[in-house]
């Protein structure tokens, strides 16, 4: 439930929608014992898995990759771009439309819409992502995206030129603004939140924080990212929660800090998740930069980490885990959470009557044991 645990519960389910949340026995059912009921995860912050990355550009690619997440809860995905061409970026978005456009359960989770994530990026904060591809906002470049109508949420680094007429154009779309891949101090934070910025990709990755704008700036040192988004109640943030990224201090301090209702958890996965480990690119399949995964996570050696290679099933596990927020506050993060701060609540992100029947089971340590897309199950 979107706040409590609701022991014994039965969710009653008809033609795709959720019509009924009880604790009165209905006759005729199959009743599941010892196991939890939740709402399907939905994830903001995904760039592909099983070999597929969204930046492949085909339906397929795009198919395959949401299979890959809904095995694992998610049932709602924001495919996520990374830097390329400005070419490679429609191709995307648009093998994502038809994705949407011709889904059946099978197919796995549902698209919501695009994350426009990569290309504009901080030339020193654009990490392991392709930096041929890195480029300051172009307004006749993502004035023609946002018309599509498919972006649902926009990432751009605040101290870019530009990047305040690109905030605004993202939020008169309808999108979730975010700012990443950001070296910005509070004052470009200050800012862009004004032109209607609200929420930080994965904290504490590729951000600015008190030392490197002092490694920036010099002295006095200089209020960072991480400080606005601390201060400010109305930021939301996400974190990497694979037991990779962040230690348990920092994953507990982040869920004090923000609470349930600002912090959601996102895999931020790329294609290595389900593949064995080895060497995969970022990206577009041919022009995507090298990275290795261990099978735990992604990284580039001697340069550092790039992104997870597990699925939200882990993050709801390692959340659990690492930190005292409830069962009902780690799940939260896993799916309400998300949906508010994407403007999808209406329709899932919880078992509530009139929601879409998004609908996993789960056994007592939190693996996923089946998933329901609209009411169907899927193998
Ligand atoms: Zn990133
Ligand atoms: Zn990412």
């Amino acid at each position: 439930m979107p706040d409590r645990k609701a022991p014994g519960g039965f969710l009653i389910c008809e033609l795709g929608r959720i019509v009924s949340v009880t604790d009165a026995a209905p006759e005729g059912l199959n009743v599941i014992e010892g196991r939890y009921i939740a709402p399907g995860y939905v994830d903001l912050h995904v760039h592909g898995g099983d070999g597929a990355d969204y930046m492949d550009g085909n339906v397929e690619a795009v198919r395959i990759a949401n299979r890959a997440h809904s095995r694992r809860g998610t049932t709602t995905i924001f495919p996520t771009t990374t830097t390329g061409t400005t070419a490679e970026l429609g191709a995307m978005i648009a093998a994502c439309r038809d994705a949407q456009e011709s889904w059946t359960a099978q197919d796995g989770g549902r698209i919501a819409g695009v994350h426009y994530y990569g290309p504009y990026f901080a030339e020193d904060k654009v990490g392991c992502h392709p930096s041929a591809g890195r480029r300051d906002p172009k307004r006749e470049e993502y004035e023609r995206f946002l018309a599509t109508g498919m972006i649902k949420i926009a990432t751009c680094a605040a101290e870019l030129e530009g990047a305040e007429e690109f905030y605004r154009a993202a939020a008169e779309a309808g999108c979730l603004v975010t700012c990443g891949h950001s070296n910005s101090t509070w004052t470009e934070m200050q800012r862009a939140y004004e032109a209607g910025m609200r929420h930080v990709d994965h904290f504490w990755c590729a951000m600015s924080s008190v030392a490197s704008l002092r490694a920036k700036y010099g002295t006095p040192m200089q209020a960072s990212m991480e400080q606005f988004v601390l201060a400010n109640p109305e930021m939301s943030t996400e974190v990497i929660a694979d037991g990779c990224h962040l230690s348990p201090e920092l994953l507990e301090f982040a869920y004090r800090m923000k609470g349930a209702a600002r912090l959601c958890l996102v895999t931020d996965a790329n294609r290595a998740l389900g593949m064995p480990p080895g060497k995969y690119r970022f990206g577009h399949l041919d022009t995507g930069s090298w990275f290795e995964s261990d099978g735990q996570v992604g990284f580039v050696a001697g340069q550092g980490l790039a992104s997870s290679v597990v699925g939200m099933d882990t993050m709801v596990r390692v959340m659990k885990r690492d930190t005292s927020a409830s069962l009902e506050d780690v799940i939260r993060m896993a799916s309400l959470t998300p949906a508010e701060r994407a403007g999808v609540s209406d329709e899932v992100g919880s078992l509530e009557v009139g929601k879409r029947a998004d609908v996993i089971v789960l056994d007592e340590i939190l693996n996923v044991q089946r998933v329901y897309l609209g009411g169907e199950r899927i193998d």
